[in-house]
């Protein structure tokens, strides 16, 4: 069954008593006991909620994996893998992470002896040079932000397989529609449902898909102990977002490669990152893994005053954080998102002051373009 098909499914089954379409939000706490020692399978909505493990059950699908738990925002998902982990263990990090994510490593895990080493994950050979006796994972982006650098899940799992590392691959930017990255030999998939997954700007909510049924049984004593899950009106909204997964992707994919096309052959344009650009480092490999390129465009605009000018000046496109959902966003990674990543590593990386990215939504994309268009001239 194609994936869009089955995300339109996800819930559908639920509610066998009544037939209810859409699954029912048990906005309960606490469960009544049939009898002493007996259990509905429901006993407290931290250990499970029919409305979560309504969506839990229907990522799992999703993704190929055993078991999916959901979170309250795509940071305790990752925090919560990383209790997976043990003082003096090592991980081998995407160097250009999501901001939030290197905050929570740095300068919330080190305290606890992990410790990380930042490399470009889109180069095995880099990867495997990181390697230490006491690394114990590899975490990658699939495609990262906000450079859109791709990485080889298929090496990067030959590579982990072979030394008993487990591979995690944060899947947000491409989401299960895209890639799976189970299928392609990745043990955890780690997702902001915020972004495409929940897809109206209106939800923060994470989502972990464990490939092993053991492993996951582990990740779901963390779930439960530390108790960071989503409730049952989020979850019961993330997954109606999931249901339009498809249709919103393949919009949102058209129009970024249309923008894309027309950026790189503007004036007031430097460079534009777009995996769909058959110039664009990781194109061929995303072409191989991936069933798109995704609607994540990274941009330079040739000069420092234009920054100010496009976030204040396009009308239809809203200068915000976030990304991902049906509505365009603007925003500038030096100084909204990635201002907790290292200056030298920014200067490598190429997150500088002109650096722009845009979350391409569902609009039209020549009202878009027009937008962009008035907003560049002076
Ligand atoms: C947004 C984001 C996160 C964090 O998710 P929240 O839902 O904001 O907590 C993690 N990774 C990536 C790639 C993201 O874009």
């Amino acid at each position: 069954m194609n994936i869009s098909t089955q995300a339109v499914q996800i819930g559908l089954e639920w509610d066998t008593r009544t037939g209810a379409v859409s699954v029912p939000i048990y906005q309960t706490a606490t469960f009544r006991h049939p009898g002493l020692g007996q259990s509905t399978g429901y006993d407290y909505s931290r250990s499970g909620n029919p409305t979560r493990q309504s969506l839990e059950d229907g990522m799992a699908r999703l993704d190929n994996g055993a078991r999916a738990f959901a979170y309250s925002s795509g940071m305790a998902a990752i925090a919560n893998l990383l209790l997976l982990f043990r003082s003096g263990d090592h991980l081998v990090v995407t160097e250009d992470l999501y901001g939030g994510t290197c905050r929570l490593f740095d300068k919330v895990f080190n305290q606890f002896g992990l410790t990380f080493s930042y490399v470009d994950t889109s180069d095995v050979e880099a990867v495997r040079a990181a390697l230490t006796p006491r690394t114990r994972a590899v975490f990658a982006e699939s495609l990262t932000n906000p450079l859109l650098k791709f990485a080889d899940i298929p090496a990067l799992s030959t590579l982990c397989r072979d030394r008993d590392l487990l591979l995690i691959v944060d899947n947000t930017f491409l989401t299960p529609y895209l890639l799976r990255p189970l299928d392609l030999g990745a043990d955890i998939a780690v997702y902001s449902a915020s972004k495409y997954l929940a897809g109206h700007n209106d939800t923060i909510a994470g989502l972990v898909v464990v490939k092993d049924a053991e492993l996951a049984e582990r990740v779901y004593y963390h779930q439960n102990a530390a108790g960071t899950v989503l409730g049952p009106q989020d979850s019961w909204l993330v997954m109606r977002g999931i249901k339009t997964l498809g249709v919103r992707l393949d919009r949102q994919q058209e129009n970024a490669a249309k923008i894309a096309g027309w950026l790189k052959n503007h004036p007031a344009i430097a460079k534009v990152y777009y995996p769909g650009l058959e110039d664009h480092p990781g194109h061929a490999l995303v072409k191989r893994d991936s069933r798109g390129f995704g609607a994540m465009i990274a941009f330079e605009v040739a000069t420092h005053a234009l920054v100010e000018q496009v976030l204040l000046k396009t009308r239809l496109i809203s200068f915000a954080e976030s990304l991902g959902g049906v509505e365009s966003l603007i925003t500038f990674p030096e100084v909204q998102t990635h201002a907790d990543i290292p200056l030298e590593l920014r200067a490598r990386l190429g997150i500088n002051n002109t650096l722009l990215r845009l979350s391409v939504g569902i609009e039209d994309g020549s009202d878009l373009i027009e937008d962009l268009n008035q907003a560049l001239e002076a």
